[in-house]
């Protein structure tokens, strides 16, 4: 039996409890990247939250099937079908092919994915994989009375659904309505404005350089087909918990349960789960205003990936949180003294299986109830205060990184290793780093190259970062 589990559900707007329609498993569908570009870091939180709903999920009890798309193709610079093709943009930016584009951040999308100690999901899938299954689902919504052709592209009509704004709430509904789309140009050949593209045959993007062959002529997909036709080609009819950062639910989602449900003839997914937004001080980020700050860049910064992950669950999903140096130098100090801890405790004595229920229970209240990281932090220092032995302390720590994915476990191991270093090496190490930051000072900047050589001779490796300068045996 599983664990009660609520979390916020976008579709009726408050939080509920979760109950999966099969008892114990959890489908689950999640927008992926469009790999034109990097992610910046407030993407990677999306996904940061996303993986720790699934790892509370499976905490509480759930086994838990995760879909996940690779936007190769489709999303244009507009989330609703104005603009740019995103891909052809990144493809001319760099000089590369539209492939080329989609395997190098692809790539680059994962290794930091990776990096924050997300777990991969089930199944990704790259929009391109599935044409056929696309011109299908177009297909059924033209023989249905769900779709249109005007000007050679395939429209979704959405006056045909009793209810298009499915988020929103009633004073929402009319300023979407009076509000849709004022500001950019007019596509023509809709009949409504909230009206959106399923394939594309005749558009401004003459050199689009990936074209199918369809019914309705060479063209290629829009780019809200693509999660409904995955999501089913790997999960079936229904879905239990669709997840996306919030800037989804309008009009990417919306779209997403239009085609869906039209398609299906019944509903198709019960949850919906949307984390909020990470922004700077100027604002939401976002990779239009300059260089993109990914995770990537964070630990050429000297930060580990996982103080991100930290400064991420501190927070609650549902709130903006606002990115610094400043608060990413605190919880690097933070997450730093908390290792230290966890690096001083002795696997000494038999655990305490009385006490260490306790915690979990207390743990699992926490990340089972609307995913209350920060109180799940809390639980977890105070089991590490707690007057038991250090034998139950570790077993607790190992237990909650089954959700909280800090690698506290192994970082501790790393220091403690690290302090084994002799000790005269570690002096000399110290003197060569005060040595150089003397030369720097004096900008003598040949002597401070001289001794970073002298030390990468000795298998030394230092690296300049915002915390001071780090050392490293290579
Ligand atoms: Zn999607």
């Amino acid at each position: 039996m599983a664990h009660k589990f609520t979390f916020y559900n976008t579709l009726n707007r408050k939080v509920e409890e979760f109950s999966p329609r099969e008892e114990g498993k959890v489908s689950m569908y999640t927008c992926g990247p469009t790999v034109y570009h990097y992610a910046h870091i407030g993407n990677i939180r999306t996904y940061i939250m996303q993986d720790v709903l699934i790892k509370a999920l499976e905490y509480a009890g759930y086994d838990v099937k995760r879909v996940m798309n690779i936007t190769d193709v489709g999303h244009l610079s507009s989330d609703a079908d104005t603009g740019e093709d995103k891909m052809l943009a990144g493809a001319k930016r760099e000089h590369k092919t539209v492939m080329e584009i989609a395997k190098f951040y692809t790539d680059a999308f994962f290794k930091d994915f990776d990096a924050v100690g997300n777990k991969r999901p089930d199944v990704v899938e790259p929009a391109t994989n599935c044409i056929p299954e696309f011109i299908n689902m177009v297909q059924v919504l033209l023989d249905k009375g769900f779709a249109y052709t005007a000007g050679g592209n395939v429209y979704f009509d959405t006056s045909k659904l009793k209810d298009y704004y499915v988020f929103s709430s009633e004073v929402e509904k009319e300023e979407l309505q009076v509000g849709v789309r004022d500001d950019v140009e007019e596509d023509t050949n809709k009949r409504n404005k909230t009206d959106f593209v399923l394939w594309f045959t005749k558009s401004k993007f003459e050199d689009q350089a990936l074209k199918w062959d369809s019914p309705w002529g060479v063209g290629y997909p829009g780019w809200h087909i693509e999660c409904s036709c995955i999501s089913m080609k790997h999960l079936g009819e229904y879905i239990d918990i669709h997840c996306g950062g919030v800037d989804n639910i309008f009009p990417h989602h919306t779209n997403e349960i239009a085609q869906s449900e039209s398609y299906l003839g019944h509903e198709w997914c019960k949850y919906w789960f949307h984390s909020n937004h990470l922004n700077d001080r100027v604002g939401k980020m976002s990779k239009s205003k300059g260089a993109v700050l990914t995770v990537s860049v964070l630990k050429e910064k000297g930060y580990d990936p996982l103080v991100y992950r930290f400064f991420c669950l501190q927070s609650h999903y549902r709130k903006p949180l606002e990115f610094s140096f400043e608060a990413l130098d605190n919880v690097a100090g933070v997450y730093n003294k908390l290792v230290k801890r966890v690096a001083e405790l002795k696997p000494e004595g038999q655990v305490d299986e009385t006490v260490k229920k306790q915690f979990e229970d207390a743990f699992s209240d926490a990340v089972c109830g609307d995913l209350n990281t920060s109180m799940a932090i809390t639980v977890l220092y105070d089991a590490l205060k707690a007057d038991t032995n250090d034998a139950t302390k570790l077993a607790l720590v190992e237990n909650f990184d089954k959700v909280l994915s800090l690698d506290l476990l192994g970082h501790a191991k790393a220091l403690g290793e690290g302090n084994e270093v002799d000790p005269e090496l570690e002096a000399y190490i110290l003197d060569a780093i005060s040595r150089r930051a003397e030369a720097k000072k004096a900008k003598d900047f040949a002597t401070a190259d001289a001794i970073r050589a002298e030390l990468l001779e000795k298998g030394v490796e230092i690296k300049d970062t915002r915390e001071g300068v780090k050392w490293q045996l290579i």
